[in-house]
């Protein structure tokens, strides 16, 4: 049943189209956004299109950043032979939130999926071969432990061990099918110290 107008009705069908917003939280958001203000509307449109026109991947590691290389990439204190690679950019700042890892990092954006037609071509694995390039001691798999992820971290493998690069995974205690952003530090860094070696 159609209550609204159909521009009330077209703002909630959008937020809804946002990930992890139903129907009942758009309604609620797009009516608290009726409720603001133009200007503050204006200030949070304008962020959204500021930050979707200025963010892109570092030409390092492909973490979404507004810098040409993000502060990790560009940071001193940061060991550049050591890598860990990530399905994506909130993953990277999982790990970031321990505190406790000093290496780079490597952003696939995905993970390998048959079922979803995402290809080895279609995540950047490429960039990964070209960074191998440099002296680099270890490659971290840090994907997640879903299907996707497993079969993504032993395609990984496969491509760095010819080039007598240590590979390793990091150890199970993820929950399977577990995304990283939604594990605690503790469990992050267990997996971490208690990787294994592929
Ligand atoms: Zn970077």
């Amino acid at each position: 049943m159609d209550y609204y107008s159909g521009k009330i009705d077209k703002l909630i069908s959008e937020l809804g189209r946002l990930p992890g917003v139903g129907r009942k939280s758009a309604q609620r958001l797009a009516f608290h956004i009726l409720g603001m203000s133009d200007e503050a509307v204006k200030g949070l449109t304008d962020t959204i299109l500021d930050a979707k026109q200025n963010v892109h991947c570092c030409k390092e590691c492909f973490v979404l950043t507004d810098s040409e290389i993000c502060p990790i990439c560009a940071s001193q204190g940061r060991n550049k032979r050591v890598i860990m690679v990530v399905e994506n950019s909130r993953d990277l700042a999982a790990y970031e939130k321990t505190g406790k890892y000093d290496g780079v990092y490597h952003v696939l954006h995905g993970a390998i999926s048959p079922m979803l037609g995402i290809t080895p071509a279609d995540i950047k694995l490429k960039e990964l071969m070209v960074r191998l390039r440099q002296d680099v001691d270890e490659v971290i798999i840090a994907t997640n432990s879903s299907v996707e992820g497993e079969a993504t971290a032993m395609y990984i493998s496969k491509l760095v061990r010819p080039t007598g690069i240590k590979v390793s995974r990091i150890a199970s205690g993820i929950p399977v099918g577990g995304d990283l952003e939604n594990i605690d530090e503790v469990t992050l860094l267990r997996a971490l110290n208690g990787r294994v070696e592929l």
